[in-house]
């Protein structure tokens, strides 16, 4: 069995944005620190989690 294990929040290395995924929207919300929004952020999950194609 493989166990998919999505990340919940995330972090960006560069502006310390903080988001966490909402289920509600299938999206990231900020959850914290709103960050710089010229970032271009660079989260602190590697590509690892498996995206379910449509
Ligand atoms: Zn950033």
């Amino acid at each position: 069995m493989v166990e998919l294990n999505a990340p919940r929040n995330r972090k960006c290395l560069r502006c310390g944005r903080e988001e966490e995924w909402d289920d509600s929207v299938h999206g990231w919300t900020v959850a914290a620190e709103a960050g710089e929004p010229y970032c271009i952020h660079e989260w602190d999950v590697n590509g690892t989690h498996p995206t379910i194609a449509e």
